[in-house]
């Protein structure tokens, strides 16, 4: 081509990054790597190996170890020994290796990018200038963090050995993102890279031993998904933390429940990009380039889903796809391309497949008309337009660089748009009126939230999802609590025996009580209490609440599904009271405390008749719980969240917004303080309810609201069922519209918890049987309890013209 071609067309040539560093690397290795355990290179004698492959060429670059579940174990076992010395490791002294290791990226930059560009097909651009630096910027932050640990984590310690699992997307991305809070505060890891992408997680090790980090600390073990599954299935972990797939990750959530592992999954998603009519339309359109086509859409919160204000969609489309046309697709270290290839034949079938599925649902399909290399497994810029909010494309992560654009009408429209999703990873929002956007932000339910930008991350902010995106967060003060654990608390593993049909309950059993107490109260039977109304029990069975004496003190209503079903309904209707201001949801909470203090000896007695405990304790415990629902109105209005420190020029605020519906299975010991100190937070923070008070006895509880009923607390924030504790945890468990689930109760049912929620991947709290000392408000109420109450999400507004 000559220049005077070159000037007419204005098209770019071809600008190759040299891969002649990462060749020589690939050379010293004579490219065949073991894996990375105790600082060693470790190549079995009977292990095999796979191949790893460019797929921008389909040219083989080397050969890695196909790890074994003996392999696993083995660098579990270096890693728990390591664990030793590096938890006592001083703040200081890991945080100048976190250190060296930032260095180290940074220093061996140009090598990281092509070796990652080589091995996954994404552009050098995006490696070079996106990835390796992010990389690089969570060690230095979380250097920092490791110094900081004592001073601004105190009473928390390190989790024990960690299992990591992560993608192929952004391969070393994921795995900063796991490792350097894991090493930051303690603890030790085996890491599992994609079997699709290998080589950055295993050039990371070496440079993090060149760096001084001790033999055993990190351990890479590579191969293929059974990698993956033997550490899950390994049972010694005391901490997994997985990047993939819904189904992965829900798989994952069955398979460790009950056995105490700690658990952060960050999954798919299916993000909406929200543009308005007064949008800056072209910065929108870049914004929609960023959002579906940085990294093939290969993305777990890319913007897949367009809406776009109804009055400029036929001018916003076609400029789409005049930009969409402009789009360069081509080699992963052509400096000069906007896309690469994506990460695999199957993967490149897959996303096809859906385009297909698309078609054949009644889309209509635009390919970006941009020149795609003859060799190397590619898919073009796609759009598919004329869709249904039902449609699967619509509803499917595609994983690919295929977007799906519809239209709305209101603002009211887009948010409803966007959240009708399984998901809840990200969204994007276009508005050049601020008021709108904020607005918006607040009421879409994703974990990171994008304002006239898209795809920005750091290391000082939480990155996760809401619903099935998963939970757990990576990055910023909110991330670090998913690789700490209060000082000396040790893990649960209990002996779970093998249960069937946990949860079955018969109704109606005759009698239960020898006499009956003396309080005149007997035949009255206490009602459940759903939309603030007092309901009877819809199968109409009542059961004895009987004291240690053999004593009848009372009935209760013995719920049944149709009842949480119900009271689920209503905690929705309710959803208004996260609107409240904090201001008067403190005030109600106060005014909670001033009625249940005017009726103390009231309560007292009630504890006392079921319970058989003296009236002194009885007192105590009412006491204490007018004072912890004080605590919780304190904290009503001082738990908002943070502007938090990133490199944007703007602001990026982490909201501690509410978790929705939180269903709760109250302890059987002290049956007000234990009630109260989990509802109060829960409502606090702008969460509504269902109870299921203690089942031995839950008079306290249904005493209650009166409590409820006389202090100006709207219906459905509370609903109180009453009945077996197992049986309605079940219900609440496996309840699609339940978005958190907590289960103070026994080991058998924890397990059957965790492994219900994993139906629409709600948010757990179980207990495994451990005792809690409510009277204790140090373990009885504060961090744990908002932080389960809440779930973070970070808004990210640039600042500037
Ligand atoms: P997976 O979820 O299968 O893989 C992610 C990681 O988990 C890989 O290291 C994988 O190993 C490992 N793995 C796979 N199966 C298991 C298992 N049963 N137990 C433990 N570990 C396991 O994603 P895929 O690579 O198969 O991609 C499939 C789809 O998942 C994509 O099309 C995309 O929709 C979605 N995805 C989402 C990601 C996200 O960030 N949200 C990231 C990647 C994929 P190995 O690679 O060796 O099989």
């Amino acid at each position: 081509m000559t220049v005077r071609e070159i000037f007419d067309t204005m098209s770019y040539g071809l600008a190759p990054e040299s891969a002649a560093t990462a060749n020589a690397w690939l050379d010293d290795h004579n490219r065949r790597f073991g894996m990375f355990v105790n600082g060693q290179w470790l190549q079995p004698s009977d292990a095999k190996y796979f191949d790893v492959i460019a797929p921008a060429t389909g040219e083989k670059m080397a050969e890695v170890v196909n790890g074994t579940a003996e392999d696993v174990d083995n660098a579990y076992k270096v890693a728990k020994k390591a664990f030793k010395g590096w938890s006592q490791t001083a703040d200081h002294e890991r945080a100048r290796i976190l250190y060296a290791i930032a260095r180290g990226i940074q220093k061996h930059h140009r090598l990281l990018a092509v070796v990652e560009s080589l091995d996954n097909g994404k552009t050098i651009r995006e490696s070079r200038d996106i990835d390796i630096p992010l990389v690089a910027r969570h060690f230095y932050h979380h250097a920092g963090w490791a110094q900081l640990m004592a001073r601004e984590l105190p009473g928390y310690g390190p989790v024990g050995v960690v299992g990591q699992i992560i993608p192929w997307n952004f391969p070393l991305l994921m795995m900063a993102w796991k490792v350097a809070p894991a090493l930051a505060m303690g603890n030790t890891v085996v890491i599992k890279p994609a079997s699709a992408t290998t080589l950055s997680a295993l050039l990371f090790a070496e440079i993090a031993a060149e760096a001084g980090l001790p033999p055993g600390v990190l351990n890479v073990v590579t191969g293929a998904d059974g990698v993956g599954k033997a550490i899950v299935a390994h049972g010694g972990f005391d901490k997994l933390a997985f990047t993939g797939s819904t189904g992965v990750g829900k798989s994952i959530r069955r398979i460790t429940a009950g056995s105490g592992v700690k658990l952060s999954l960050e999954l798919g998603g299916k993000s909406p990009f929200i543009v308005f009519d007064d949008a800056d339309i072209d910065a929108a359109i870049e914004g929609v380039v960023d959002a579906i086509w940085f990294n093939q859409g290969e993305v777990c919160c890319a913007g897949s889903r367009l809406l776009v204000q109804e009055n400029i969609s036929a001018a916003f489309y076609d400029k789409l796809k005049r930009r969409m046309d402009t789009l360069r697709v081509g080699h992963s270290l052509d400096k000069n391309v906007d896309m690469g290839a994506v990460v695999d034949q199957r993967q490149k079938e897959t996303i096809e497949r859906w385009i297909e599925i698309g078609l054949a649902e009644g889309a209509d399909l635009y390919v970006a008309k941009c020149e795609m290399p003859s060799e190397g497994v590619f898919v073009p810029p796609t759009l598919l337009t004329n869709v249904e909010p039902a449609s699967s494309v619509v509803q499917e992560e595609i994983f690919g660089p295929v977007l799906v654009g519809m239209t709305f009408r209101m603002p009211a429209e887009a948010i409803a748009l966007a959240n009708n999703t399984r998901y809840g990873l990200a969204a994007s929002i276009w508005s050049e009126n601020i008021n709108l956007a904020l607005d918006v932000a607040t009421k879409v339910k994703a974990g990171s939230v994008w304002i006239n930008s898209t795809n920005l991350f750091d290391a000082a902010s939480g990155f996760g999802g809401y619903r099935e995106s998963g939970f757990g967060r990576e990055g910023g003060r909110e991330g670090l609590f998913e690789y700490v654990k209060p000082a000396g608390h040790k893990r649960i593993q209990a002996e779970i025996p093998e249960v069937e049909n946990w949860g079955e309950r018969v109704y109606g059993r005759p009698g239960g009580g020898s006499s009956v107490a003396s309080n005149g109260l007997v035949d009255r039977t206490a009602k459940m209490y759903i939309g603030g109304k007092q309901a009877r029990p819809d199968g109409a069975y009542m059961y004895p609440v009987v004291n240690p004496k053999g004593e009848i003190a009372g009935r209760a209503g013995d719920g049944n599904r149709k009842d949480i079903r119900n009271a689920v309904e209503a905690a929705h209707a309710a959803k208004g009271w996260a609107d409240r201001t904090p201001h008067n949801r403190a005030q109600i909470l106060f005014y909670m405390a001033e009625n249940l203090a005017a009726r103390a000896d009231e309560f007292a007695q009630q504890i006392r008749r079921m319970t058989g405990r003296t009236l002194k304790s009885s007192k105590e415990e009412v006491d204490l719980a007018i004072s912890r629902l004080f605590t919780y109105a304190a904290y009503a209005d001082k738990h908002g969240g943070t502007v938090q420190e990133t490199t944007l020029y703007g602001l990026v605020v982490a909201l501690n917004e509410p978790v929705g519906v939180i269903g709760i299975a109250c302890p059987d010991e002290h049956p007000l303080l234990g009630f109260v100190s989990l509802l109060a937070p829960a409502i606090a923070k702008g969460n509504t309810t269902v109870v299921i008070p203690s089942e031995k006895y839950p008079l306290s509880a249904t005493d209650f609201y009166q409590i409820l009923d006389t202090s100006d607390l709207p219906g459905g924030v509370i609903n109180i069922v009453t009945g077996g504790r197992d049986h309605l945890s079940k219900t609440l468990a496996g309840h699609d519209d339940v978005d958190a689930m907590w289960y103070f109760g026994d080991a058998v049912g924890s397990q059957q918890v965790e492994l219900l929620s994993a139906n629409n991947m709600k948010r757990t709290w179980v207990t495994y049987g451990q005792q809690i000392d409510w009277l204790d408000e140090g373990q009885a109420a504060g961090d744990e309890f908002l932080r389960q109450a809440t779930q973070v999400k970070n808004v990210w507004v640039p600042m500037g013209e």
